[in-house]
C-alpha cells in the first residue's frame, strides 16, 4: 500500500491519493501532474513512477526519470531510476511537490497464511488462512476480525502496539510533518 501527496491550492493545502500497482506518468508543468500511464503509449522518454510487488509480496515503487528531470530530496536521478523510501519528497518541477507515503491503513482482508501458523495476540486462537483478519499498520501482527472474533477492534489499540483500531482512522502522516 502506498499514497502520494500533492499539493492542492484550489484546496489550500496538500491531497491525498492512494496509489494502485502499475505505471503512472508524471508530466511536470502540465494538469494533472501524475496521471496513469496507458498501455501501449511509449512517445518520448517520460518520468514514470512504478509500483510492483516483490516475490515475497511487499510492495514496491520506483521513480525513473531523465537525469536532468525530476529530483528527489533535492538529488537528480543520477541513474534514471530510484527506489522510493518513505516520505520521499519528488520535485517535478518549479512549485511541484510530491511526497511518497508507504504507509498503510489497516484493512479487513483474507488473511493470506504464511510459511507458519500465526496466532493472534487478543485471543490466542490460531488464524486459518482465508478468515478475516486485519494486519497492524504498527507492528505487522495479524489480528482477527469477523462478527464472531472482532479481535483488532476489540481495543482502542492493537493488542501489541500503540496504533490505533478505528478502521476509518486514517492516514496519520501528512506532509507538514516533513520538515517539522
Ligand atoms: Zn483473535
Ligand atoms: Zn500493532
Amino acid at each position: 500500500m502506498a499514497f502520494l501527496w500533492f499539493e492542492a491550492p484550489s484546496l489550500g493545502g496538500w491531497a491525498v491519493a492512494r496509489l494502485a500497482l502499475g505505471s503512472y506518468v508524471i508530466t511536470p508543468g502540465s494538469q494533472p501532474l501524475v496521471r496513469r500511464a496507458r498501455a501501449g503509449t511509449h512517445a518520448s522518454f517520460q518520468a514514470r513512477l512504478v509500483g510492483s510487488r516483490t516475490p515475497t509480496g511487499a510492495e514496491r515503487w520506483a521513480l525513473c526519470s531523465p537525469p536532468h528531470g525530476i529530483r528527489v530530496n533535492g538529488d537528480p536521478v543520477c541513474l534514471g531510476l530510484r527506489v522510493l523510501e518513505d516520505h520521499d519528497e519528488i520535485q517535478a518541477g518549479p512549485g511541484e511537490r510530491l511526497f511518497f507515503s508507504a504507509e498503510r491503513l489497516a484493512e479487513i482482508v483474507a488473511f493470506p497464511g504464511g510459511p507458519r501458523p500465526v496466532h493472534c495476540p487478543r485471543c490466542h486462537q490460531l488464524i486459518e488462512p482465508g478468515h478475516l483478519a486485519v494486519q497492524c499498520p504498527g507492528c505487522q501482527t495479524w489480528h482477527h476480525q469477523s462478527d464472531q472474533l472482532p479481535c483488532w477492534s476489540y481495543d482502542a489499540r492493537c493488542a501489541l502496539c500503540p496504533q490505533p483500531t478505528a478502521l476509518d482512522a486514517g492516514l496519520s502522516w501528512t506532509p507538514e510533518q516533513a520538515h517539522a
